[in-house]
Order: C-alpha cells, then sequence, then structure tokens
C-alpha cells in the first residue's frame, strides 16, 4: 500500500529544489568548475573545507563527511562498535533511514513513545535501558531538539551513548549548542530535501573524540587504514568532492533559510492555533528550533489535506507510518506506544521552504481556516502579522 498523492501541477509546492537565485547559481557553477579544472574528483582539498566550516558552524571539534545521512548514522553506531546483540533505544516516529541504519549494523531498535513535541519522551528513555542497551538515538524530529539534557544525564548514569540523529535540525541549538554537538556523535543528511542541502546525496558526520573521528575516516572508506589496510568490513560511503564543494556554497546561505523558515513557521503558529495543534516556536540567540518540516495534528486530518490539495497546496503525512509498524520489522517485538499510534493519524506538514512567497505562505494558513470556519472568508496579511509585533 502507497500513500501518494495523485501527480497535479501543484500551485504551492511543499519544497521547490530548484536554484532560482542567479548570483547563488552561478557560485555553485564556479565551484564545480574548479573541481572539474583541477580534477580531484575523489576527497581533497574541498572536502577538507567542507569538513572544518561544517564543524566550525555546529561547534564540534570534528567532522567526517559521508555519502549520504543514512551512511552518517550506519557508520557513527559502527564506529562505536554497535553491532549483534546490542539495542538501540530510539523514537518511533522518524523517517525510516534511522530504523534500517539501526538494524543493518546488527543491532535491535528499542522504542519508547513520543510526547506532544513530537520527539521521544526522555523520562522514558532510562526505564527503556537493558545490560544490551549500547546507545541512545534521538532524533530531533521536524528540526525541533528534543531534551538533550535529560537524555544525556540518563545516558551518563548508565554508560550507553549518544548519538544523534540530526538530520532535520541542522542550525536548531539550545543553550547556544547546536544540533549534533550534544551527543558522542551526531549525524546529518545533506540531501536536497534538508535545511543545509547538497545538490545530491551527502551526509556528515560529529563527534569530539579524535579516535571516533579517524574510525570514521576509515570506516566511510572500506574499513580501512591508509587506503590499502583493511581493518572492518564496511562499504564505500565518502562524500562526493562536487557535492562537497556545493555545501561550501550552500553553508553561506544557510542562516537566511532557517530564518525565513522560523518566520513562516511563526506565521503559521499565529495564525492557525486556535484551529489546529501547532508547533511552538522557539527562537532566540541561544535557542531555537528550525522547521525543517511545519507540522500540525490536526482534526480530521485526511479531509484537511484533501481540502488542501483540492485548492492546490502539496501537503505530506510525515510519516503515515511508524517505524516499528512498518512491513519490514513485523518480527520485532510489539511494544505499547499509545501517544504516537495517535499521532500519526493526525499529523500534517503543511509547505515550508525559503522560497515560499508571503502570498503563499497567507493562502496556505487562509486555506487551512478556511477548511474548519466553512465557507467564510479568512485571509490574513504576513506583512500586516510582523508589522503589528
Ligand atoms: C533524511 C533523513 C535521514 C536520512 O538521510 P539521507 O541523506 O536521505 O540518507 C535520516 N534520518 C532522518 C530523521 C531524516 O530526515
Amino acid at each position: 500500500m502507497t500513500v501518494t498523492s495523485p501527480r497535479r501541477a501543484w500551485k504551492i509546492r511543499f519544497r521547490d529544489l530548484r536554484i532560482t537565485d542567479p548570483v547563488h547559481k552561478s557560485e555553485l557553477l564556479a565551484a564545480v568548475d574548479r573541481v572539474l579544472s583541477h580534477g580531484q574528483l575523489l576527497m581533497g582539498e574541498e572536502v577538507e573545507s567542507f569538513e572544518r566550516e561544517f564543524a566550525g558552524y555546529c561547534g564540534a571539534p570534528y567532522c567526517v563527511g559521508v555519502a549520504s545521512g543514512t551512511d552518517a548514522l550506519y557508520l557513527a553506531l559502527r564506529a562505536y562498535d554497535i553491532g549483534p546483540g546490542d539495542e538501540v533505544i530510539t523514537t518511533p516516529l522518524s523517517w525510516i533511514a534511522t530504523l534500517n541504519a539501526i538494524q543493518i549494523c546488527g543491532a535491535r531498535g528499542v522504542f519508547v513513545d513520543i510526547a506532544d513535541d513530537l520527539n521521544m519522551r526522555a523520562d522514558l528513555v532510562e526505564a527503556a535501558i537493558t545490560p544490551a542497551t549500547k546507545a541512545v538515538m534521538p532524533v530531533h524530529y521536524t528540526g525541533r531538539l528534543c531534551r538533550m539534557d535529560a537524555i544525556g544525564a540518563a545516558a551518563q548514569r548508565h554508560g550507553i551513548r549518544v548519538i544523534e540523529d540530526a538530520a532535520q535540525a541542522f542550525g536548531a541549538k539550545r543553550g547556544g549548542k547546536l544540533a549534533g554537538a550534544f551527543g558522542h556523535a551526531g549525524a546529518f543528511s545533506l540531501n536536497p530535501m534538508k535545511v543545509l542541502p547538497a545538490c545530491g546525496e551527502a551526509g556528515a558526520v560529529l563527534t569530539g573524540d579524535a579516535k571516533i573521528r579517524d574510525k570514521l575516516v576509515a570506516l566511510r572508506y572500506l574499513g580501512t587504514v591508509n587506503r590499502e589496510v583493511c581493518h572492518w568490513p564496511s562499504l564505500n560511503a565518502k562524500i562526493d568532492t562536487l557535492q562537497a564543494a556545493m555545501l561550501l556554497v550552500n553553508l553561506k546561505y544557510a542562516e537566511a533559510n532557517v530564518r525565513r523558515r522560523i518566520q513562516i513557521g511563526r506565521f503559521y503558529s499565529n495564525e492557525l492555533a486556535p484551529f489546529v495543534r501547532c508547533p511552538e516556536v522557539v527562537d532566540s540567540p541561544t535557542d531555537r528550533d528550525v522547521f525543517f518540516d511545519y507540522t500540525i495534528r490536526a482534526e480530521r486530518r485526511d479531509e484537511l489535506k484533501a481540502f488542501l490539495e483540492e485548492a492546490g497546496i502539496e501537503i505530506k503525512i510525515k510519516h503515515p507510518i511508524l517505524m516499528p509498524d512498518q512491513p519490514a520489522y513485523q518480527r520485532l517485538p510489539r511494544q505499547e506506544l499509545p501517544l504516537a499510534r495517535r499521532v500519526v493519524g493526525e499529523i500534517l506538514s503543511l509547505p515550508i521552504h525559503e522560497k515560499l512567497t508571503d502570498a503563499e505562505v497567507e493562502c496556505v494558513a487562509a486555506s487551512v481556516k478556511r477548511f474548519y470556519r466553512g465557507r467564510k472568508r479568512a485571509v490574513a496579511s504576513l506583512g500586516h502579522r510582523r508589522n503589528a509585533k
């Protein structure tokens, strides 16, 4: 069973991956041109610069560039020797890459229920720890940071690792500390959907441990040291030099993208709070969430989805199936996850990306309001609201 919308010409797209700004585009093309001209198409200077800048931005000592976010998760687990017989505690509500990484390295995913913020409940982590538990993998879902203080404290009491799935949370922070820098390792996806996008597949792992960094460098290239001697069976999961070169360009645009997403998120939350359950907006110099997705919880969710699609607005349910309920994982022991199982029937993600115009954002909000109010007109202005604040 697939849950896809019929293809149509959307008036408002959920994402828009085109590079439309001419200056930005010419910078990307110049970066590609440089790599093609010097001819070092694997590893090299661009990869090293990207790793240095990415680690610097996130405030972590080391970054290892890899081929995807899934590779980042998988290799981070491998770097900490997590494998067969081990358990990794995580959330049931994430993109399936999270659980696949745990299971493919040979460990078993154990789930704790979520809270109203759609993230794993930090207060349930400790009770889920067994002698087999080697790590907890919090996912900063939709770009909202998990309760890393409580998760870190529980992990420390039991001597287990914290490996963050920060794929959706580039730029999110608490107490001035950035997503991916809280745990023993932080894994990022940099695919074109994400807040810091490459122009294709890419990922990165952050860590503060130089030994783990060295091991990740080996693991991303077949487990080899000095490119010849294989110490651990692994895959080829190096970051592409062309992607690293383009990421260096896109890093410069990331902060503006985050700001625009927060602005849109704040408008949606102001407008829609009387009608649906909206995410809280956290935005100060030291604490913020980044709105990778803007996910509401809605009554009559499926009707609202059909109504918005009819109005030409592309929306997504992310994700309609909890990870442990996927066909691939029917053999995992079934766990009670009451809130997560209820919430998957209520969640709906509205369009949010930096290319949306104010008029488009206003149209999305007005359409949601129109659905709940019936036929009454419901229009507000983003500019007006901004001035009023
Ligand atoms: C995107 C994503 C991944 C996987 O990243 P890829 O680069 O697509 O492999 C993992 N976890 C979460 C939460 C994601 O959103």
